[in-house]
């Protein structure tokens, strides 16, 4: 692959200024071949909630300009010298019907992300990453999920509605899309529906780290627990921003108290480098309950992260 074609740099044209893609990154038909590709996803019919989360990739593409997308010191890497990463715009949803927007997403993702090339999308709603999960596991085989969120998202039916963000990953655990007894929820918290919707989950293969139990584990020990669960397996990660307390994630269609600190998401975030990522996603940013873009400047820097992740394998 030829030399990547990098960001527009901040010291050529104000970040303020200039292309509107995600990072200033080059757009997909500009560039000839690409190692990662970010997606668009602007569909939020599944929210059972506050709706808005179809603004989510507008409003994390415009707080990602205030990125400085040269070297990340931690992850110790200068990701857009060492890979190409592209953006791919958005899928043409419709948001009318759920079931043929899905079909959409999933057909989108499996021309973006074909021959192992990997997709990054911005949600969206938490629905979007049953289509995820199906285009990437038809390229890379059923997955481990590791899913940052505050909530377990595998209820059963939500108004007898089989596919909303609540419902994803009990759909996808049914079609065989993810590796039994490898997936792991961090951030789960708040109060359930019943007391068995613990114990439905934990037989759909799910291991969960509360956000209570962050105090006691601490990054490290979460760490040590998201790698030894996914083992060497291809893992898809998928963070709803609401795993984020609602004083650093207040842009979010279903708010939890208690959640983690921005500084907390990204340093288990930062900590997954033995970790073989093929796909993910970052959702549920609902621009229309934001303040000072504080939840999709989050999720803009939680998604250069896992680019960095991305380009350190
Ligand atoms: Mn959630
Ligand atoms: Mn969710």
């Amino acid at each position: 692959m030829p030399d990547p074609i990098r960001p527009v740099s901040g010291t050529d044209v104000p970040r303020f200024a200039g292309s509107g893609s995600f990072a200033r990154l080059p757009e997909i038909d500009r560039v000839g071949d690409y190692d990662v590709a970010v997606l668009g996803v602007p569909f939020d019919a599944g929210t059972s909630y506050r709706p808005g989360a179809r603004f989510g990739p507008m409003a994390v593409r415009q707080a990602s300009r205030h990125l400085r997308p040269g070297h990340h010191v931690e992850l110790d890497t200068t990701p857009f010298d060492r890979i190409q990463v592209v953006d791919a715009g958005d899928v043409p949803v419709t948001p009318f019907s759920i079931d043929t927007a899905l079909g959409r997403i999933e057909q989108h993702t499996r021309e973006v992300g074909h021959s192992g090339r990997r997709v990054l999308a911005i949600g969206g709603d938490h629905t979007v990453a049953l289509p995820m999960l199906r285009s990437v596991v038809r390229e890379h085989g059923p997955v481990a999920l590791v899913h940052f969120d505050a909530h377990l998202d595998t209820w059963d039916t939500y108004f007898d509605a089989p596919t909303t963000h609540g419902t994803v990953l009990r759909r996808a655990f049914e079609e065989g899309l993810l590796v039994e007894d490898h997936s792991i929820h961090v951030g789960i918290r708040g109060p359930l529906y019943e007391r068995a919707d613990m114990d439905e989950d934990k037989r759909l293969g799910f291991r969960t780290i509360r956000a209570s139990d962050l105090d006691d584990l601490g990054a490290a020990g979460t760490i040590q627990a998201v790698t030894e669960r996914v083992d060497d397996l291809p893992v898809y990660l998928s963070i709803d921003i609401d795993v984020l307390d609602p004083a650093f994630a207040p842009g979010t269609g279903t708010p939890e108290s208690g959640g983690l600190t921005s500084r907390e998401l990204l340093r288990v975030l930062r900590g997954l480098t033995d970790v073989h990522l093929v796909g993910a996603d970052v959702v549920e940013v609902a621009p229309a309950y934001d303040h000072a873009e504080i939840t999709s400047i989050a999720a803009a820097t939680v998604l250069f992260d896992i680019i960095c992740l991305m380009s350190r394998r």
